[in-house]
Order: C-alpha cells, then sequence, then structure tokens
C-alpha cells in the first residue's frame, strides 16, 4: 500500500528500538521507509532488557507485543530478598496488559532488536548499515540528507533515533546534554538459576542488586554503582570486578555471582541522563526515543518510552494534515510523559545515592504508575 495523502517516505536515523519501532509503524502506514544505521553490522550487546507492561502494550500497537512476550521470559511478581537471598516480601506485579497476562517481560536485547528489524524487513522498509549523515536541509521539496557514503535522500520527513548522543539533534541545532548522574550501571549475562523464574532483588549493606529471566536458560544480573569519578575498567576486567562488588551477597545469589564469568558478557556504563525541552523538531525532522528523553536506567522505562514514541509519531502523521501538525501532536502526546519519567529516574538514582533506600520503591512505583497511563 503507498499512501496518496500525507508523507510518503520517511528516513530513519539510527536502528535502534526507536529506530526500527517506526520503521514498522511507518510501513503499517503505507509510507516507504528507509532505516540507516552507524554501526557496520546489526549486533547488538548481549545483554537483557525488561519490557515493562507500558511496552509490551506499546508493541501490541503495531502487532508485535506476542512475539516478544515468546522471543523472552514473562514475569508476574518482584521476590525481594536480602544479602543471603531470603525472601522477605513477594510483590504480585500489577499488568497494564489484563489479567492473566505478564507485567514485564524480560529479553535478550540482541533479541528484541532482530524480531524488529525482521518484521520491518517483512513489511518492505530498507535496512542499510554503516551508514550516517553527513548533512540535513528541508524545503518545500522534502528533507535532504547527505550521507556518509556520499550519497543523497530526499524523503518527506526523518526521524533522528540515534540515541542519547544524537548527531542529529546536533544538526537540526537543538539543544541538548546528556549529564552523567554519578552512577555506573552494570549488567551480567548468565545462566538462568532454575528457581529465577521471576525477578528477584538482594538487598546488600549500601546497594541492591538483583535477577531478571529473559530466556529459558538465561537472565541477567543488575547492579548500580554510585561513583564520583567513572573511570575506565579494562574490558578484560569487567566480570572480576562486578564479582568483587558483589562479594557481600551470599545464599543462592552467591552462585548467580559465581557464574560473572565471561568479560564480553559484562558491561559498566555512565548513567547518561537528558531531557530535551523542545521542541523535538526542526523543519521536517523530528527525534525520538533516547535522543529526545533519556530516563536512568534503574526505571527500566527507557525503551518503554522509546517504543511509545515510534508509535504515536506513526499516529500522528497518518492523522494530522500536515507535518508541522503531526510533529506538534506527537510533542504535545509525549514531553509530559517523558519529562515526568526522567524526573523521577533521577531522584531515584539520587535516593540510591544518598542511601534513602526507604524512597526508592515508593519512586519506583510512581514511576510505573505514571506510565501505565494510556500512552
Ligand atoms: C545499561 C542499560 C540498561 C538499560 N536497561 C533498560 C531496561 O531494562 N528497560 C528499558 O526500558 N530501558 C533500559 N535502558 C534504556 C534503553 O536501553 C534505551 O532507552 C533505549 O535503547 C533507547 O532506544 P533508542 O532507539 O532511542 O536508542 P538506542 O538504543 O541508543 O539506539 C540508537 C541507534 O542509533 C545508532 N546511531 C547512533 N548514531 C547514529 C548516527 N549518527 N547515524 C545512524 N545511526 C546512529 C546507534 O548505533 C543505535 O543503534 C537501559 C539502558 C542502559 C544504558
Amino acid at each position: 500500500m503507498k499512501r496518496d495523502v500525507g508523507p510518503r517516505s520517511v528516513l530513519v536515523i539510527g536502528g535502534g528500538i526507536a529506530g526500527l519501532t517506526h520503521a514498522v509503524a511507518a510501513r503499517q502506514a503505507g509510507i516507504e521507509v528507509e532505516v540507516i544505521e552507524v554501526r557496520p553490522d546489526w549486533k547488538v550487546a548481549g545483554w537483557g532488557l525488561s519490557l515493562t507492561g507500558p511496552a509490551i502494550r506499546a508493541l501490541r500497537a503495531v502487532g508485535l507485543a506476542d512475539a516478544c512476550v515468546e522471543a523472552g521470559y514473562p514475569v508476574f511478581r518482584t521476590l525481594h530478598c536480602d544479602a543471603i537471598g531470603t525472601v522477605r516480601n513477594v510483590m504480585e506485579l500489577p499488568s497494564v496488559l489484563g489479567p492473566g497476562k505478564p507485567a514485564e517481560v524480560g529479553i535478550g536485547r540482541p533479541v528484541l532488536h532482530a524480531v524488529l528489524r525482521e518484521r520491518a524487513a517483512e513489511l518492505g522498509a530498507t535496512l542499510r548499515t554503516g551508514l550516517s549523515v553527513e548533512s540535513l536541509s528541508s524545503g518545500e521539496g522534502g528533507v535532504t540528507a547527505s550521507l556518509s557514503d556520499g550519497s543523497t535522500r530526499t524523503v518527506d520527513y526523518a526521524v533522528g533515533a540515534d540515541g542519547v548522543r544524537s548527531r542529529t539533534r546536533a544538526q537540526l541545532g537543538l539543544p541538548g546534554d546528556p549529564w552523567y548522574t554519578g552512577q555506573m550501571v552494570w549488567r551480567a549475562l548468565v545462566d538462568r538459576p532454575e528457581w529465577a523464574t521471576d525477578i528477584y532483588t538482594f538487598a546488600g549493606p549500601t546497594f541492591t542488586t538483583g535477577l531478571i529471566p529473559i530466556s529459558p536458560g538465561k537472565a541477567y544480573v543488575f547492579l548500580t554503582e554510585s561513583s564520583d569519578d567513572p573511570g575506565t575498567v579494562p574490558e578484560a576486567e569487567l566480570a572480576a570486578r562486578m564479582r568483587a562488588l558483589l562479594a557481600p551477597f551470599g545464599g543462592r545469589f552467591a552462585e548467580v555471582r559465581d557464574g560473572i564469568t565471561v568479560p564480553a558478557q559484562v558491561v559498566r556504563r555512565p548513567v547518561q541522563v537528558l531531557f530535551v525541552e523542545g521542541p523535538w523538531h526542526a523543519a521536517r525532522t523530528v527525534l525520538a526515543g533516547d535522543a529526545a528523553h533519556s530516563p536512568s536506567p534503574q526505571l527500566v522505562s527507557g525503551a518503554a518510552l522509546a517504543i511509545e514514541d515510534a508509535v504515536v509519531l506513526a499516529e500522528e502523521i497518518t492523522a494530522r494534515p500536515s507535518l508541522d501538525k503531526a510533529f506538534d501532536a506527537y510533542e504535545t502526546r509525549r514531553h509530559g510523559r517523558a519529562r515526568a519519567l526522567v524526573e523521577t529516574s533521577v531522584e531515584l538514582g539520587r535516593s540510591e545515592r544518598e542511601g534513602r533506600r526507604e524512597e526508592f520503591h515508593a519512586l519506583q512505583r510512581k514511576g510505573h504508575g505514571a506510565m501505565a497511563a494510556p500512552m
């Protein structure tokens, strides 16, 4: 199906979660789609991600919820444990998807990307790697992008879905600098112990760690480390350093910790937070996902926001008589929600850093409650 009215073509800059979801949604609306990804291939680091209920609800809008639930590991409860693994509290997680449906789905990041990419390709999107945009200029006839291989594209609109350090944002002259919150997040891919059929948290003397299943065979460990100076850890030492941080934990968590042995399956990233006050567009190009807003990962909602952006943008593009009106409507729907989430995530990180642990669950509930409202 090709559209007779409204935008007929889009260049999506960035083949991550926001970009690939928009590729699916735009193809479903009959728009010609080309996605360009700067990385030389589609390899994504092999750690896990939690898709919250709102993320799955947004994926359902583009027909991908079932595929993601099947490809991941549905979870219904969180078990809060002490440092030696004794369960102190069991929390049934409400599901925004309805009774009997999972509250969250743990999924391998490469698995999620593959589901999105394969669907976009099936629907006829063109997907290219090893390409980025050198310059963008908009006129009556569309937006023209000069690409890094010397070619050009002229399309009706472009989407900057190129992540928190978005070059598109800078090319559009939109302000927004990610800032380091004083925390490093760690993730490690491990074998899933048989007992880990839910989300587990383990509260230690100074921080809480946890485990999330992502498939029958695998799970990931999460940990946030407070550090004024993030410094660097040589890749070869990542597994040993993460095990050392987890040394105060014992009981059933000890086997999980001791399973962190492969440096390539450990990631350590600075928490970088961003909120672009707006506008999120200039002329015919608009930002989506982390390029416009990046909450800290403790609220596990960055991907949910990115997926929602991609879906809402396609809805508004098809519903409005002009791009200007569509971009304004998209930003109106997204701005307050994204801002509230980023602010709550910053507060959550601060409460962790300052040892105000009792606030953590209340802030988490606040963030998830806000996201439960319709997108
Ligand atoms: C350690 C960690 C754990 C997290 N865990 C969770 C979680 O459990 N749940 C959750 O919801 N969120 C989580 N998040 C947040 C989530 O990963 C992001 O919010 C999400 O990936 C944003 O998607 P995006 O498509 O906007 O950006 P990205 O995923 O960053 O994708 C951007 C893409 O654009 C490409 N690109 C960059 N520059 C260019 C360019 N110039 N030209 C072309 N392509 C370009 C990149 O290579 C990348 O493929 C986590 C984040 C971190 C750092």
